[in-house]
């Protein structure tokens, strides 16, 4: 049996929080991981710059909603689920998530939590465990599945690691260079004939 897992950001839609930090012109709400490492000192920023600016969970996800997936993610993720059982492994929250998953018709995520208050504001966050990705692809192989998967950054290569197959899709050179074990990938349409390649069963595109 075959699994494929697929990180969300960047390779479907766009990176969330820059992709609203441009809708809502808050430039303090591009910061990544690379300007704050620690991760839940961005996150605490991050909320506390939602709450400054009065925004509640219904406004961010209109704003969310007004947002695109990749081009030609929809079909790609159509495509795949015809073929594999799809599992979308994700750093991002189900409440931020949802107004673009709707437009991918709802493929199965696995992803973190925020936490809001009966007014709407988000007032924390869970994190689902540790290293969920690598955890995922490991739960899933332990009911055997053969997992394929493929991401495009460092938060990802725990998951390639784990997995059967890994393939590096739209990443930036610096991850490219860092992790020559994953072959790396330009588009979907190449991640569909890596996917079928990798595949142990007699699929065609
Ligand atoms: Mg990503």
């Amino acid at each position: 049996m075959e699994l494929a897992c697929l990180d969300l950001e960047g390779v479907l839609v766009p990176e969330i929080w820059i992709a609203f930090a441009e809708r809502t012109g808050i430039e303090e709400l591009r910061a990544t991981t690379r300007d704050i490492p620690d991760y839940n000192v961005l996150m605490r920023q991050r909320l506390d710059i939602l709450q400054q600016h009065n925004l509640k969970i219904d406004d961010i996800q209109q704003v969310i909603a007004t947002l695109q997936p990749l081009p030609g993610a929809i079909e790609f993720i159509a495509w795949l689920r015809e073929r594999f059982q799809v599992i979308i492994l994700s750093d991002t929250f189900y409440e931020f998530s949802q107004p673009l998953m709707r437009q991918l018709n709802w493929p199965t995520l696995f992803c973190h939590k925020l936490v809001t208050d009966a007014s709407g504001t988000v007032v924390n966050y869970q994190l689902r465990q540790e290293d969920p990705k690598r955890a995922s692809v490991e739960a899933l192989q332990s009911l055997n599945y053969r997992v394929l998967a493929a991401g495009d950054s460092y938060n990802d290569t725990t998951m390639l690691a784990a997995a059967d197959v890994g393939f590096l899709i739209h990443a930036p050179q610096n991850v490219i260079e860092e992790f020559p074990q994953f072959k790396p990938l330009d588009s979907l349409e190449a991640l569909k004939r890596a996917f079928l390649e990798a595949s142990e069963r007699d699929l065609t595109l």
